[in-house]
């Protein structure tokens, strides 16, 4: 007998549709021949798996796995600027800003203070200078003489 004849009857007996007599005649071949035991291994491991998908992917959790497929390819295409992002986070954005813009404000202020204060410090040296020549002890010409006139001159 041919393999393809007992592959043929290997398969029936797989599908416990072969007469129970033949049984012994196929596993008598199959202990010599390792391609049929391979091809009854292989046909066995496709109906069991055939069995088990049917076991744990009822088709109530197909559609589940569909559905749940789509939401994740909807996700996926939402552009980050439309997420509604929670309040909380938006607030302590928009607080972050405000305190970046007062922080600028305050240094730019702060930087007039100090040249202002510069340039004031500037014209009160400027005082003191002109106050340190104008304390020079004014020079005085005391007269020779009882009728000279006398001279007071400041710097
Ligand atoms: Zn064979």
């Amino acid at each position: 007998m041919k393999c393809e004849e007992i592959q043929g009857m290997i398969s029936q007996f797989n599908d416990g549709s072969l007469d129970t007599e033949k049984e012994a005649f196929i596993f008598t071949h199959m202990s010599e021949c390792p391609e049929c035991r391979a091809f009854l291994r292989s046909i066995n491991l496709l109906s069991f798996s055939a069995q088990t998908e049917d076991f744990y992917f009822p088709a109530e959790l197909d559609e589940k796995i569909i559905s749940r497929t789509e939401k994740r390819k909807e996700k996926k295409h939402i552009n980050i600027f439309t997420v509604k992002y929670p309040a909380y986070v938006s607030f302590s954005f928009g607080a972050i800003v405000i305190l970046l813009l007062v922080l600028l404000f305050k240094s730019t202020l702060e930087y007039k203070q100090e040249l202002h204060e510069a340039m004031e410090n500037m014209q009160q040296q400027n005082k003191q200078i002109q106050m340190i020549l104008n304390s020079y002890p004014e020079i005085q010409v005391y007269p020779k003489q009882a009728n000279e006139i006398m001279v007071n001159t400041k710097l």
